[in-house]
């Protein structure tokens, strides 16, 4: 089975195809096993994440025919052509750097706001927004992340623009990091005044974007759209009528 791995070596883009050799004939690879043997055989210095292959750790996210999807979950197919993310700086091959998304949200909820790792008396929402697995799928078509980027991917910077610091945090929101803001929100230990600096900091971040964008899809299948945007827009007053 053929597919295209995108390299990223010194800012320059190559295309390199690999042939995977199957272990037998009725295998079904997932894009995970394609990038370890092609490690392990032709490309030996190829870069990529992986976790524990459980399926619910996200860092091996890449895009596969430029959807996010997460490697150790996609099975690959023939002709597949399997990039870095496109939403996240590249830092080699399919390495992408990831901390900008965290950053946002570091030091800026100290007005009372709490997470609630207890389970405590929690209603099945907050619940559903804990099987978050942060593989940052979500950025995909969000155009309140490519606002970070001009409007569009790191990839794909307007001439002359600057490539933002992810080491500041970005300035611009995305559908996990309103996640994390409205699972504050309806945490049963959060203070009255946690859940206003949590909807406060989604409208920082723009929340007003979400108001006419078609929705954003969660890998995980999150329901995003309802649970988590909706009830955010609906909190700030943002909502259509
Ligand atoms: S609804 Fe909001 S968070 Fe979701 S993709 Fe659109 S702009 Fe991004
Ligand atoms: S909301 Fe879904 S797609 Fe986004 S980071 Fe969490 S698990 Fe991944």
């Amino acid at each position: 089975m053929k597919v295209d791995i995108v390299t990223h070596r010194d800012g320059v883009e190559d295309v390199v195809s690999f042939d995977y050799a199957k272990r037998e004939d009725r295998e079904r690879p997932m894009v995970l096993d394609v990038l370890l043997q092609a490690q392990a055989t032709t490309m030996p210095d190829l870069a990529f994440r992986y976790g524990r292959r459980a399926r619910n750790c996200g860092v091996c996210t890449v895009d596969i025919n430029g959807k996010p999807r997460i490697a150790c979950r996609a099975r690959a197919r023939e002709g597949d052509r399997i990039s870095a993310v496109a939403t996240l700086p590249t830092l080699g091959d399919l390495v992408v750097r990831r901390d900008g998304v965290a950053r946002q949200m570091r030091g800026r909820l100290s007005s009372g706001a709490q997470a609630n790792d207890l389970n405590v008396e929690a209603p099945d929402a907050y619940h559903d927004l804990t099987s978050c697995i942060e593989c940052y799928a979500c950025l995909h078509n969000c155009p309140m992340h490519a606002r970070n980027f001009g409007g569009g991917s790191p990839a794909h910077l307007p001439a002359g623009a600057e490539m933002p610091d992810p080491g500041t945090g970005y300035r611009w929101g995305n559908p996990f990091s309103l996640l994390k803001l409205q699972r504050i929100r309806i945490d049963p230990l959060t203070t009255e005044a946690g859940r206003q600096a949590a909807l406060d900091h989604a409208v920082e971040l723009g929340l007003e974007v979400c108001a006419t964008c078609p929705g954003c899809k969660c890998g995980t299948g999150i329901n995003l759209k309802g649970q988590v945007v909706g009830e955010l827009l609906t909190a700030a007053g943002l909502a259509n009528p």
